[in-house]
């Protein structure tokens, strides 16, 4: 008791296999004076009783880097801190029963590829040649991840200990936290065994994450979005016949994976393990009246296999030497899920030097990655690998109980299911609807949730099959293609609006306001009455964000950025804000209409407006419209002559009414997208991230280095200009079959893989598929052919000129 620490660089509230990791991972790069204190012994949450296993698929690249990570750490782990563990590298079979699920995996065998992992395609038969108990009638094939296995997550997590504190680091068990406080920039966490000032703090309490959370709501924070759902697997007894194969071989089986029929099967000794991610799933302590207890260490929830049957019955149908064997034990536990089923790392949304690392459906296996990232936010503030997937800050203020519940129980229920382009989940919708809402549907807009805002992606005429069995496919084609078709040559030839709520938009004013925001930004600010692009670099000059900064006067802006970005985005320009200058958030009030087309002028003449129609590209002015007042910012993302209608959200309708009535053509975001492509406007975190600097993505005409004051990442960009960037921003076209390039979609040239795609699509105006991305330095020239690996299948590529494809003299956006 005497020796209680009470002070620390670091406290880590949670001493499940994430706490640990990341405790071991500060310590390793020599933060050593951390504390983790955990209320009952190590692993008393999920971690004690989870099965362990540990692939390296995804079809996230962040998390598969996370994964990759993890199994390279786990497979020397053992060794190097002395400390042995169970860990069986047995390979896995992912099952596939058709076109679309090959086509994933062939997807992800390539993003495989590209990070050293050697997974393959494999036949129905050599899937049986593997594991000779399956049935294979009904394949297609599958994938083969040599790397996968499972590993004694109880050993892990203790190996990861005795590591830490073989470093220095501190462990207090049996320490239940009991609240935060601050003493000025000071933590203090209070504990029942005392209390530990510290500089930082990481909430990493598991599914016990929400309940840490409300203490850092005085502190600028908000409820943790995630429920507790109840997840089992069950053990059988020996089967003689799996346990002669395993004799013979001398080597377990490997893991199977039904991810059709939403299952894993697995030996466990020499019976199975059969895990199911069962449709008819259960959240728990969801409601008033069943609130989660104080203290649920080490404890289970009653089994429910009635929930499992359908499961239990098609995986005997798979491999019938199930069906011989008897139940030995069900495990049902507490598992948390956040909406989207990934786990929040990173920085604790709203509330200074407190990060987070909870809400792990697969924590075993991402530990260890997931301790490097959150180290690395913890002390540099910035992470190797962009980690927006993960990042706390993706949801916001509509993340509410009830849009968790729903979301969560969606994705447990669909934890193996394929995302595809053009689909759209149907849980948690309408939670951020646009003031014209009503009328965009009675257009037939057909919907999208954007950071929770319901845009239209197109717009369906009656008889189009709108159902959601005809988006499940990675194809281009599809009842949309048409109609995108239609808008798009709208706007090319006429007149087109889109209602596009939620935009991320702030305020930033008071006096020095202008040359804070000049020392933010890596290049040069507008002046007042007009807007541009600003590029904020990190300290390594990659691109942390964009914004488009429209000025007011001297010493006030609008920022506005992409509805996603929004609590990442007012971050960004609150960290660090000096004294007397105000950033407020608007993105609730306002709202935007962005008209667009050749007969953009003819339209807002026709509707009787004061204002400078001739006002050039780029100029912001106020103005009234139909007699509704709003702002006018003459700029088009789609590529034609165009103004953004920026108005309160009251003033929407009569605009929207009167845009519309002038003949103005809804269009919705698939046509946007496909435009923008033609003009090489980048994407928020799909061409725009912190995986590439500012030189790589080909913004250099972003860059002021001569400008007073210099800005973050000044020096790094500066020392990359003169070495020379690594990769550079390229437009391709691509000689691509029935679907475009993915994101993360490998480039070759030759038998060399020299990039990676960061979006793609159909140019609708150019007639051609189009794919952004990253090439080799010394192939990001023009007419340089490369070829684009799309699901397995390579296509032909041209590097093009770096100039747009649609209007490369932008003489229509400038008319
Ligand atoms: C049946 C089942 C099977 C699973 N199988 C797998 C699998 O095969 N592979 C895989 O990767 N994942 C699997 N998982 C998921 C995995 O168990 C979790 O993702 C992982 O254990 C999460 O680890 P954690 O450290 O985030 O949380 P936890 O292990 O829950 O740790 C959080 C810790 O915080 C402590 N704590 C909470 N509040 C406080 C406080 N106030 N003060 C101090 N300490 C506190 C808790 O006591 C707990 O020990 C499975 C889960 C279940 C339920």
């Amino acid at each position: 008791m005497g020796d209680f620490p009470t002070t620390a660089r670091v406290v880590i509230i949670g001493g499940g296999v994430v706490g640990v990791s990341s405790l071991l991972h500060l310590a390793r790069a020599g933060w050593s004076d951390c504390v983790l204190v955990e209320k009952n012994e190590l692993t008393a949450g999920s971690t004690w009783h989870a099965a362990g296993n540990c692939p390296n698929f995804s079809s996230s690249w962040a998390v598969m880097n996370m994964q990759r990570h993890s199994l390279e750490m786990y497979r020397t782990l053992a060794g190097e801190v002395g400390y042995p563990m169970n860990y069986h590298v047995t390979g896995s079979l992912r099952l596939g029963h058709g076109k679309e699920r090959m086509r994933e995996f062939e997807r992800v065998v390539g993003m495989g590829r590209y990070q050293g992992l050697e997974m393959g395609i494999l036949s129905p038969a050599e899937l049986q040649e593997r594991h000779p108990f399956m049935e294979i009638h009904d394949l297609a094939g599958g994938l083969w991840d040599p790397l996968d296995g499972d590993i004694d997550p109880a050993q892990l997590t203790q190996a990861m200990a005795k590591g830490a504190r073989d470093l220095g680091a501190r462990i207090e068990r049996f320490c239940p936290a009991k609240g935060v406080s601050r003493v000025g920039d000071e933590w203090i966490v209070h504990t029942e065994r005392g209390d530990i000032g510290c500089e930082y703090v990481v909430n990493a309490a598991g599914y016990y994450a929400q309940r840490v959370g409300e203490w850092f709501r005085p502190f600028g924070g908000r409820t943790v979005p995630m429920v507790v759902m109840s997840h089992q697997y069950f053990l059988t007894g020996e089967i003689p016949e799996v346990a002669a194969w395993t004799r013979e071989k001398g080597h377990k089986l490997p893991l199977l994976r039904d991810v059709d029929s939403s299952y894993y099967l697995r030996q466990d000794k020499n019976g199975l393990n059969l895990g199911p991610y069962e449709r008819n799933c259960k959240a728990h302590w969801v409601t008033p009246g069943d609130p989660m207890p104080e203290d649920f260490s080490f404890q289970l929830y009653p089994d429910d296999l009635e929930r499992l049957e359908w499961y239990i019955e098609d995986a005997m149908a798979r491999v019938p030497v199930l069906g011989t064997a008897g139940v030995g034990r069900n495990i049902n536990g507490p598992i948390p899920y956040a909406p989207d089923g990934l786990p929040m790392i990173g920085p604790m949304p709203g509330v200074r030097n407190a990060f987070e690392a909870h809400s792990f459906t697969f924590g075993i296996v991402q530990a260890g990655g997931a301790g490097k990232v959150l180290a690395e936010w913890v002390m540099h503030g910035e992470t190797e690998w962009d980690m927006w997937a993960c990042d706390p800050r993706r949801y916001t203020a509509h993340a509410d109980h009830d849009f968790t519940l729903a979301k969560a129980v969606e994705t447990y229920g669909h934890e193996y299911a394929m995302h595809f382009p053009h689909h759209e989940w149907p849980a948690g919708r309408d939670r951020k609807c646009s003031p014209v809402h009503d009328r965009v549907i009675a257009a037939g807009g057909q919907m999208g949730a954007y950071n929770g805002w319901e845009r239209a992606n197109w717009f369906a005429l009656p008889g189009d099959d709108v159902s959601e069995a005809a988006t499940l496919t990675w194809e281009r084609a599809g009842p949309w293609a048409v109609r995108v078709q239609g808008e798009v040559a709208a706007v090319r030839d006429g007149v087109g609006v889109l209602d596009l709520p939620g935009f991320s938009r702030f305020n930033l004013s008071g006096a020095g306001a202008a040359e804070h925001l000049r020392g933010r930004i890596a290049g040069a600010l507008p002046k007042v009455g007009r807007m541009n692009l600003g590029y904020f670099p990190d300290s390594r000059g990659r691109i942390l964000t964009e914004m488009s900064i429209l000025r007011h006067g001297e010493d006030f802006f609008t920022l506005i950025s992409a509805a996603l970005a929004q609590w990442h985005d007012f971050d960004v320009l609150k960290n660090g804000l000096p004294e007397g200058l105000s950033l407020t958030d608007h993105s609730a009030d306002y709202s935007t209409l962005i008209v667009t087309g050749p007969k953009a002028r003819e339209l807002f003449r026709s509707l009787n407006t004061e204002a400078d129609l001739s006002a050039s590209w780029l100029s912001i002015q106020p103005a009234s419209v139909a007699g509704v007042g709003c702002a006018l910012a003459r700029v088009s993302f789609a590529g034609e002559l165009g103004w953004e209608v920026h108005a309160a959200n009251a003033d929407i309708p009569a605009l929207h009414a009167a845009i519309t009535g002038a003949g103005a053509v809804p269009f919705g975001m698939y046509a946007l997208n496909s435009m923008r492509l033609e003009k090489g406007y980048r994407a928020w975190k799909g061409d725009l991230s912190t995986d590439y600097t500012l030189l790589e993505g080909g913004l250099e005409r972003f860059i002021r280095f001569d400008k007073p004051g210099g800005f973050p990442g000044k020096a790094a960009l500066m020392a990359e200009k003169q070495r020379g960037r690594r990769k550079g921003f390229v437009t391709l076209i691509v000689d691509a079959g029935d679907c475009d390039a993915p994101y993360m979609s490998t480039i070759w040239h030759g038998d060399a893989v020299v990039g990676e795609t960061t979006s793609g699509g159909w140019g609708y105006r150019v007639n051609k598929s189009i794919a952004l991305g990253m090439v080799r330095a010394d192939l990001a020239v023009p007419g340089t052919e490369v070829q684009v690996e799309i699901y397995g299948q390579r296509f032909n590529a041209v590097v093009q000129a770096d100039q747009p494809l649609w209007d490369p003299e932008n003489a229509r956006t400038r008319a």
